[in-house]
């Protein structure tokens, strides 16, 4: 994705502390095979130097489609998602040659064009911070478990299901009566 990809080499030059700010727009996302984007993508990012590389933060907004465990239908979730990732170039800035690989596996890589690409670490950021139970809202009444009917649109006519420890109470009130 072209605007979510940033020139560095000057950045890279300067000194340790220099920041570069800026506002991106992606019209058309698709972050991941698993999560559905809708509609564009927002975000302001800050890289700042520091002796091996770059901190990069910023946020992102962004609309899911995500599908409610409840009633099982499809809804529209936005989402404003913050990151904080550093970014180590894999050449040197000033000679061209390549740098000893990192072997952290939370640094992302600055490309040989001393380009940093915020795709991945949106991605990452984005899954993490995607609720474990996603509801479309938070009064769904959810399906029928007798009959799969959309509670949300009405009740659906089945008996509720009696518990089988208060059935047999039932019984024993019956008999005493
Ligand atoms: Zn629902
Ligand atoms: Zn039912």
């Amino acid at each position: 994705m072209e605007s979510l990809l940033f020139n560095v080499a000057q950045l890279l030059k300067a000194r340790v502390g220099t920041s570069l700010v800026n506002d991106f727009h992606e019209e058309d996302i698709q972050l991941d095979d698993d999560i559905k984007a809708i509609g564009p993508l927002d975000g302001y990012v800050r890289m700042r130097r520091t002796n091996q590389g770059l901190l990069v933060d910023g946020w992102v907004e962004l609309t899911l489609e995500l599908s409610c465990n409840r009633c099982l239908k499809m809804f529209e979730q936005p989402m404003h998602v913050t990151f904080e990732e550093q970014f180590y170039p894999t050449v040197d800035v000033v000679s061209g040659l390549p740098l000893a690989p990192f072997d952290e596996d939370e640094i992302f890589p600055i490309d040989e064009r001393h380009q940093v690409d915020l795709t991945e670490a949106i991605r990452q950021n984005v899954l993490l911070a995607l609720p474990m139970v996603t509801i479309c809202r938070e009064d769904c009444k959810g399906l029928c478990p007798q009959c799969g009917h959309d509670l949300n649109l009405g009740p659906c006519g089945c008996k509720p299901e009696v518990d089988a420890r208060l059935s047999v109470l039932n019984k024993l009130l019956q008999n005493e009566t």
